[in-house]
């Protein structure tokens, strides 16, 4: 069969399947069986592919349209044009979240700090700490580390899989992290941060059932679900927080569209925190919310 054929063959038993975007789906796991890229399959559309790459990749093209996420079948998923390993323990990485990091490097990049002193240098040490709180795969604090080199990462998840695979991470990234296992900042007792990133679970219990099949019966629940109105992370993180942020150190967060409103109430109410901004991400909806700790009265 032609390459072309095959692919098509592909889209259309995943449009079948009711996958969102089975075009592209197709064709990666086209590139990913034969490690061709996109402009090398274009090129080659007309050529016969072998029986036996044909057999194995509509075995791929099965296991997709039995709704198993992409990234769960190649194992990895590109985020702020780095690559990440993806398994089935940890939220597979959005481009929602990419506000989120760009957010962090900005603050980090149009911040003035007053250097570290000399020897604090020599000993290796950089002008920003920071910590990536739930961090999954790592993505939003090694992406972080990446983009702004003056970065120390401390990384933590509630979860002994996540705090696995965002070390593994780290080291393919080749980003120095220290990667802590325990629920928020348990891992952080008496320690204080330049920023805190975050990426909590805030879906509504009761919407969980309403996400697409790929998401509501492969992605982990403990990963998505906020609780009742989606904001038990945040109660705790902003009743903890100040205790784990140097004098201005900032806060940012990653949150669902419709929860800035409460956000921007729950920061306000704690009366512990200054510059209050809701942040859009690119489709336009508001995505981040950020602000920095109070300076002491
Ligand atoms: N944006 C994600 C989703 O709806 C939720 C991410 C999260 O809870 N942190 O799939």
């Amino acid at each position: 069969m032609k390459t072309r054929i095959l692919i098509r063959e592909g889209q259309y038993q995943l449009n079948k399947a009711g996958c969102m975007d089975p075009k592209t789906d197709a064709e990666e796991l086209y590139s990913f069986l034969t490690g061709r890229d996109r402009v090398q399959i274009f090129l080659e559309a007309e050529e016969e592919v072998e029986p036996e790459t044909e057999r194995r990749y509509m075995k791929l093209i099965e296991r997709r349209a039995q709704r198993i996420p992409l990234q769960h079948i190649t194992g990895e998923q590109e985020f702020m044009g780095f690559r990440f390993a993806v398994t089935p323990d940890v939220l597979i990485p959005r481009q929602d979240t990419e506000t989120l990091v760009q957010e962090g490097a900005k603050a980090i990049q149009s911040t003035q700090k007053e250097k570290r002193s000399f020897l604090e240098r020599l000993k290796g040490r950089k002008d920003w700490e920071i910590l990536d709180l739930c961090c999954g795969s790592g993505i939003v604090g090694i992406s972080v580390a990446r983009i702004c080199g003056n970065v120390e990462l401390t990384a933590s998840d509630i979860s002994e899989a996540a705090v696995a695979l965002t070390k593994r991470n780290a080291r393919d990234n080749r980003v120095e992290a220290e990667v802590l296992q325990g629920d928020l900042f348990a891992p952080h007792q008496g320690k204080r941060f330049d920023m805190i990133l975050c990426n909590p679970p805030y879906v509504k219990t009761n919407m969980i059932g309403m996400l697409q099949d790929e998401i509501k019966d492969h992605e982990p629940r403990e990963a998505l679900d906020g609780g009742r109105d989606g904001l038990d992370f945040y109660r705790r993180i902003v009743a903890k927080a100040p205790s784990h942020l140097k004098e201005d150190g900032f806060l940012l967060m990653e949150m669902g569209y419709d929860q800035g409103e409460a956000l921007r109430k729950l920061l306000k109410e704690s009366g512990r925190f200054r510059e209050i901004e809701i942040v859009r991400d690119l489709p336009g909806k508001e995505r981040v919310i950020r602000c920095r700790l109070k300076r002491d009265r």
